[in-house]
């Protein structure tokens, strides 16, 4: 998501005339595009733009702005300014889209601009893009979030949930096809949700109309919420060609008892039910997810039911994390809170756990051919990499340059969650 929105970014400022600086000494306009999810994401931004000081006064001509979910919390912004003074440019989340009158206005006046908004800003179609992911295209088809997990601050911090129409979104997806990208993923903090403040279309629908555009290509969808994850939309997946044989379906935890205190409106019974019907519905899809440890009040049982549900669901890959504190949020304020040693020590148990899994569907893997859709190089490897419907990571030599095409690679060598192959 950040990352589009810094496509966004970089889109707005090429409309105006600038180019991508090859440093920061040579740079006119430097932006950070924070994020504010976990509390080290937070302090590292903060030490990156005090590092920018010395520079500032060494190029007094330099504006640095600073924008995304960071400064949109309550007060930051004046927080921000008042320890970092030499910044240019505050805004937040719900006026990205208007970052180009920002500047002029910074440039204008010549003294900082703090713009910050309370709401929700419309929803803008006018707002050009730099892309930087060929082959794939980042597009948004909802923004914000209605759910208030207690531990999460998105909704704070990114709004209400607000659809883009159908059609514009249709248009999108069309118009990034006609320019050679192979790949789409729809964004939204949950994209089920899509639809429902329109009131004339859902995910379904969408996915169906995305489907008959023609042209080979692949269509994968994040974040998934595991109560809006309905039997209609899975029948959908496996009805439509180009949608990827792999799903992001955060479950959180594996305890009752944590989840409804997280908020999260499902049983682990429900998870294990939405995930019977995604295997019986496509058998081989890879399902992938987001695991927390170290919740307020986590018990080594609720723990060990997380390890239950894991070790059962066999999950393609899994991000671990330690609960990370944001205050603001309900989750802030209940006790007790973990000792910080008892979440590592829960976090490395959970990492051997799913690094085997991990192993076991890699070898799967062996001697197998695969199409994978070449999107980059990898320099310390010098070697190509793609990925497959699955979204399993493979790398193969090749002397031509074969990015943003699909590409047969026989898997010779398996390791963690990679693969190695040769083309064929
Ligand atoms: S659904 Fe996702 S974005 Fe929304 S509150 Fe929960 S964790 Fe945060």
């Amino acid at each position: 998501m950040n990352l589009h929105e810094s496509e966004k970014i970089a889109g707005m400022l090429e409309s105006e005339g600038y180019e991508k600086a090859e440093s920061q000494s040579e740079a006119d306009i430097i932006v950070f595009n924070t994020c504010c999810i976990r509390e080290n994401a937070e302090d590292r931004a903060e030490g990156n733009i005090g590092a920018l000081k010395k520079l500032k006064k060494t190029n007094k001509n330099l504006i640095i702005a600073v924008g995304g979910c960071m400064t949109q919390q309550n007060g930051y912004a004046e927080k921000l300014y008042k320890e970092f003074p030499f910044i240019d440019i505050i805004f937040g989340t719900h006026n990205l889209d208007g970052f180009r009158s920002l500047l002029s206005k910074r440039i204008d006046r010549n003294k900082s601009v703090i713009d910050v908004w309370d709401k929700e800003g419309d929803i803008r179609e006018d707002t050009p893009k730099c892309r930087s992911s060929y082959p794939n295209a980042w597009i948004n088809i909802v923004y914000g979030c209605n759910n208030f997990c207690t531990y999460c601050i998105v909704p704070y911090v990114r709004g209400r949930e607000r659809s883009r129409k159908t059609e514009d979104i249709v248009n999108e997806c069309k118009k990034v096809i006609s320019e050679g990208y192979k790949e789409i993923t729809l964004l939204g903090q949950n994209v089920n949700s899509y639809g429902h403040d329109l009131g004339t279309s859902d995910f379904s629908s969408l996915l169906k109309e995305i489907n008959k555009i023609e042209g080979k290509f692949r269509l994968r969808f994040m974040t998934n919420h595991p109560k809006d994850f309905n039997e209609e939309l899975i029948k959908t997946m496996s009805e439509c060609e180009k949608i990827c044989k792999s799903v992001h379906l955060p479950v959180q935890s594996g305890s009752n008892r944590i989840l409804k205190l997280m908020n999260r409106h499902y049983s682990r019974e429900d998870y294990f039910d939405k995930v019977s019907l995604l295997r019986k519905y496509i058998p081989d899809i890879a399902i992938t997810t987001d695991i927390m440890v170290g919740f307020p009040g986590e018990t080594e049982e609720d723990f060990l039911d997380t390890m239950d549900l894991v070790k059962r669901i066999k999950f393609a890959g899994a991000f671990t994390f330690i609960y990370s504190k944001r205050s603001g949020t309900p989750a802030a304020k209940m006790e007790p809170q973990v000792d910080p040693e008892i979440s590592k020590e829960r976090i490395m148990k959970l990492i051997s756990v799913q690094d085997s899994v991990n192993r076991s569907y890699s070898k799967s893997y062996n001697g197998k051919t695969i199409e994978i859709l070449c999107e980059g190089y990898d320099d310390k490897k010098n070697k190509y990499l793609g990925r497959d419907v699955f979204g399993r990571m493979a790398y193969f030599d090749c002397k031509e340059n074969l990015i943003g095409q699909f590409v047969n690679v026989r898997i010779s060598k398996t390791g963690g969650i990679s693969l190695l192959g040769e083309k064929e």
